[in-house]
């Protein structure tokens, strides 16, 4: 912090004075902004101001209030893929909620980083998500098991399902073939157990096991990369035509 005679630190502490005293300063819009934090808002205590260790403190609660925010955000059915209970996040740490993921950096084709994303985050053309945005024409929501797979009539077109369960066109192996060139990969970039172990994980019928493997991919050097080509290819053959 600046000398107590220094302009800034004049100008500082005459508008916390000023807000003391009802008048409107910056130090008010900062209050009413942490009071509008979603979900988790923030009041302020304005004595924190007047010291570093004051201000620190008020950026760590603002900190965990978006970490909490955040997390509840990601809890949802919405984003099976990105749910915290299976991710080593703490809904108070910010580093943990709100971190650049590894597999922003060693995905370097941008559109198969992007094909990744609109996985990850629900933003893609498969049923699950598109059926999601339309409503019969009662205006009624169309029920999650309604929204059926264009190609085998599975129940829900999930991202799990196109990456992983569906056997695609009657007339065509195209997806049940880039799945199996999927797993050959690896397979040879995983060697051993664990290679074995991830294939089994996302030929399992429990959405949770295959999920853990599509992380142990996101966080690997070599597998990311392949993963989200694959993420890209399979997405092109659900394009929006529902
Ligand atoms: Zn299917």
């Amino acid at each position: 912090m600046q000398g107590v005679n220094h302009f800034v630190n004049l100008a500082f502490r005459d508008a916390i004075q000023m807000h003391a005293n009802g008048k409107r300063t910056w130090v008010t819009d900062l209050e009413t902004a942490l009071r509008r934090l979603p979900l988790f808002p923030v009041i302020l205590d304005i004595t924190e101001l007047g010291s570093v260790a004051g201000i620190d403190s008020l950026i760590d609660k603002v900190q965990k209030s978006c970490a909490q925010f955040l997390h509840q955000s990601l809890n949802t059915e919405r984003l099976p893929l990105l749910k915290p209970d299976i991710r080593p996040m703490v809904s108070t740490s910010f580093q943990t909620v709100l971190c650049l993921r590894k597999y922003l950096r060693t995905v370097r084709v941008p559109a198969h980083r992007r094909a990744l994303l609109s996985l990850l985050c629900a933003d893609h053309s498969l049923g699950v998500e598109q059926l999601r945005r339309r409503r019969y024409p009662d205006k009624s929501r169309i029920p999650r098991e309604c929204r059926i797979c264009r190609y085998c009539g599975a129940p829900t077109e999930t991202e799990i399902h196109a990456l992983f369960r569906c056997e695609g066109p009657e007339e065509s192996n195209m997806i049940t073939d880039r799945r199996l060139k999927f797993m050959e990969r690896v397979e040879q970039i995983a060697i051993g157990a664990v290679g074995a172990d991830l294939v089994a994980r996302c030929t399992s019928d429990t959405d949770e096991s295959t999920i853990i493997a599509i992380h142990f991919f996101l966080e690997h050097d070599d597998l990311a990369p392949v993963f989200a080509k694959y993420v890209y290819d399979v997405l092109k053959t659900f394009p929006i035509s529902l």
